[in-house]
């Protein structure tokens, strides 16, 4: 998510004239995505031990990962493959980044960021590796000879990673070293093979399985650490403190790493809420949101499963971003005179929680999936927790004036609501589409379902999805078992696309 993107986007809307047009046509319908990513349980969740070494002056992290591979699907491997993502940020021409924020996002000048392989290994013999696609993210492992159905192999990948001077997911600012999207990740193997997809600069390019991650982490003792899974233990020899980290089955693992936090924690339910903020910049604020969002969540979706839930203070440039366990909100939303921003955005990553992180999807083809629902998640937590007329004060105001004033602008190029990231042109007709009129799209099938129904399918699809990746056609699976009317034409019309 990325709200102060979407305020600017706002002032783009209102102030700037000048927008490039481009108009292109559709005939056909796209297909609606049949396949649903395949579904694991607990027991063939695969395995990565990570061992890093964070080194402040050079701002790189030196590591060591195991990573166990089970073959669970119905095919043998010649290769595995897996995201590199830091690579994305090696040069200056190729970085995820729209041409008006360069300035903002490297304040200081261009800064580079990269993730070198020094090596891979299987049963300690080096096998061979290939660094490929599109700006060097994809790491192409081939094992000794073929996985087999049934078969789980472990692979020994050795790496470092340079943290660029960036206010981005990963980098670092002034206050904070923000490691994301930062270690190899296994590629997705769905019914459309291996999914490759470069990173896009709209959206969170993202698409992952649940896995298990055991994490040491070596950090300068000044620094506190804000992390996805549970700090298992902590020992400080000399300047150096090292960290175990352990999760509880998660699709992402990522760390927040500062000097100058506060940190204010409080016991919800079974889990922990830590709300990290930079000097104590609205401590109590940020804490108080993300204490209601996760009750309100726990009580309309379901429970969240973990037992710890970090909301973090970041040098970050555009506004929040989910992990799981562990949301990144940008430090400028905590200076603000306004709370609303701040809440806004830390209701709307934490709904993330749900979707994305619990329910995952693919959010290179279907970035709807879990935006959209994550958006309206948000106008439920200020509905649950301030009443029917704020929700829908902030529904008219501003996520349907938003859209409005796009399409003032004839920007759009008239397509539905599902499409792929590539389909975008920049992220003021992303966020429009997305979340605005993906918001919309929800608001209107609980008004089709009546609340009751809605609610109840809600749950549903929480339950039923939880840990696996879903797609477009699960939701409405859910949904039209849930309703007494016909949603087809509603689902064909909003997002454009053909059930069958
Ligand atoms: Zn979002």
């Amino acid at each position: 998510m990325r709200l102060s993107r979407r305020f600017k986007s706002l002032v783009i809307v209102f102030g700037i004239l000048f927008l490039t047009l481009c108009f292109q046509f559709y005939v056909e319908y796209p297909p609606i995505q049949r396949a649903s990513g395949i579904w694991i349980n607990e027991e063939q969740y695969n395995l990565y031990k990570i061992q890093t070494v964070f080194d402040e002056g050079s701002m790189t992290l030196k590591s060591n990962q195991t990573i166990t591979f089970k073959n669970n699907f119905d095919s043998s491997f010649e290769n595995v493959y897996f995201h590199i993502y830091p690579n994305i940020f090696k040069k200056k021409n190729n970085v995820p980044f729209e041409e008006g924020d360069m300035e903002f996002v490297y304040p200081n000048g261009f800064n580079p960021g990269w993730i070198k392989i020094n090596n891979v290994k299987e049963n300690n013999k080096l096998i061979y590796h290939k660094v490929m696609g599109d700006g060097e993210t994809v790491l192409r492992v081939t094992p000794q000879k073929a996985i087999e159905i049934g078969e789980e192999r472990t692979f020994e990948i050795n790496f470092e990673v340079k943290l660029p001077n960036v206010l981005a997911r990963m980098g670092y600012g002034d206050n904070t070293v923000n490691i994301t999207n930062w270690y190899p990740i296994l590629a997705v193997y769905d019914q459309q093979g291996w999914n490759l997809d470069p990173y896009y600069a709209i959206g969170d390019p993202f698409y992952s399985e649940v896995a298990e991650y055991e994490v040491t982490i070596d950090i300068p003792s000044e620094y506190i650490l804000a992390t996805t899974g549970n700090i298992e233990s902590k020992k400080e020899k000399d300047t150096i403190t090292t960290y175990k980290i352990k999760t509880e089955g998660v699709r992402d693992f990522g760390m927040i790493l500062s000097k100058d936090f506060d940190v204010k924690g409080v016991k919800v339910e079974d889990t922990t809420i830590q709300s990290y903020t930079i000097k104590g910049e609205k401590k109590e604020v940020a804490l108080k949101v993300a204490v209601d969002s996760l009750e309100v969540f726990n009580r309309i979706f379901g429970k969240y499963p973990y037992k710890q839930l970090s909301v973090v203070a970041c040098n970050f440039s555009l506004g929040g971003m989910e992990y799981p366990n562990l949301v990144m909100i940008g430090d400028g939303l905590y200076t603000m005179e306004e709370d609303f921003p701040l809440e806004y955005v830390i209701a709307h990553e934490i709904a993330h929680q749900w979707w994305y992180g619990i329910v995952g999807n693919n959010e290179v083809t279907e970035p709807w999936l879990d935006e959209a629902l994550t958006e309206y998640s948000t106008l439920l937590y200020f509905e649950e927790k301030y009443g029917t007329h704020i929700k829908q004060q902030i529904q008219e105001k501003m996520i349907k004036a938003q859209y409005e004033n796009f399409l003032d602008l004839k920007a759009d190029r008239g397509e539905g609501i599902m499409r792929s990231l590539a389909e975008f042109d920049n992220s003021l007709e992303y966020s429009s589409i997305v979340y605005s009129r993906g918001a919309l799209f929800i608001d209107h099938l609980r008004q089709e379902m009546g609340d009751e129904a809605f609610r109840k399918a809600i749950k549903e699809y929480y339950s039923e999805y939880k840990f696996k990746n879903a797609t477009t056609e699960n939701f409405y699976m859910i949904l039209q078992k849930n309703s007494q009317k016909d949603l087809k034409s509603t689902f064909e019309e909003w997002l454009n696309v053909k059930i069958e």
